[in-house]
């Protein structure tokens, strides 16, 4: 696609790999150009041929649904042919480490890895091993950089912009990417992060994390714009964290009640899963006048569609630098 408008070389780097270190102007390009993409993938029919001849694999080490999903859409949306590897059938179960793993794949000369794995930092070091773009999509704790993103054209395209507003960050903060991805993005653009969580859900840098933190959720989401809410991951923690679900909810499940402290035009997030009844009451999520979390869903592919492209156009960048030299 030619488009005098869209200068992807901004954004210099072969890999995303998290928002951290990412400038505003960074973080802007992948929105503007996400941003084109929404009323396209809104008209049925509408196939776009930019990636024609690239082949993205998606590597996942640990279960996803939408970002998989996305992710391949965002894939064919393009033109590219997009391959999943699956982890019960790979490799993975006889024992190959993620390293062989990486380099066999890379023998095949895909144009993107898309990688989601369970240990922080295990993406960074698959990238460093081969010549393909990397996307992280997801690793351990450590940062989910396509999700912070796609939270960010949600909330810009609803509100007009980021700077200024204030956002409460809410539950299992400890285990969550999600949350680490969003707090860089949004100190970067000039919002105001607040996080609510108990103290044995809240990282030992949370104070460091330039946010304010709080522990009582009507305190917390007072005269917030957004409100943001993590699904408790259990498959992360290792011993108990709080006494039972129920009390859990009592004091940290978004229901009306506690949202009354926040703005009147509040607007309510999640990455989901949700754990309705859990961390959010069914009724609120399902609010089509505050939620949008399934809006969220939708900027996701467009987010996902601009990654893409904007990393293959510095693949051949990258190439066309090694021919002259
Ligand atoms: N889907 C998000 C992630 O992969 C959030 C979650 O699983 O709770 O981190």
């Amino acid at each position: 696609m030619s488009d005098t408008a869209f200068d992807s070389s901004v954004y210099p780097l072969p890999h995303l790999l998290g928002i951290e270190g990412l400038s505003p102007v960074d973080i802007s390009l992948f929105l503007d150009r996400a941003d084109t993409y929404v009323e396209m993938n809104r008209k049925r029919g509408v196939m776009l041929d930019t990636l024609r001849g690239r082949v993205v694999i998606n590597l996942f080490f640990e279960n996803s649904t939408r970002t998989r999903t996305s992710f391949e859409l965002a894939g064919k949306r393009l033109g590219a042919e997009v391959i999943n590897m699956s982890v019960s059938t790979s490799s993975i179960k006889k024992g190959e480490t993620l390293i062989d793993t990486a380099m066999t794949l890379n023998a095949m000369h895909p144009d993107v890895l898309v990688v989601r794995h369970a240990s922080s930092g295990a993406v960074k070091l698959l990238s460093e091993k081969v010549n393909c773009a990397v996307i992280n999509a997801g690793d351990g704790r450590h940062e989910h950089p396509t999700q912070a993103l796609l939270d960010a054209l949600t909330i810009r395209r609803r509100r007009g912009q980021i700077d200024g507003l204030q956002v409460a960050i809410c539950g299992d903060i400890l285990h969550s990417r999600v949350a680490r991805s969003n707090i860089h993005l949004l100190n970067t653009m000039g919002a105001r992060v607040r996080l609510i969580a108990p103290k044995t859900l809240l990282p030992a840098e949370a104070e460091r994390l330039g946010t304010e933190v709080f522990y009582d959720m009507k305190a917390g989401l007072k005269d917030c714009d957004i409100v943001m809410m993590l699904r408790l991951q259990s498959e992360r923690m290792e011993s108990s964290f709080f006494p039972t679900l129920r009390e859990y909810y009592h004091f940290y499940g978004l229901d009306y009640e506690k949202l009354e402290s926040a703005k009147p035009d509040a607007l309510i997030m999640h990455p989901g899963p949700m754990n309705r009844g859990v961390e959010i009451a069914s009724d609120v999520a399902d609010d089509i006048g505050r939620s949008v979390i399934r809006e969220q869903v939708e900027m996701g592919v467009a987010v996902r569609m601009a990654c893409l492209e904007v990393l293959c156009n510095n693949l051949d960048r990258a190439q066309g630098q090694e021919h002259k030299s």
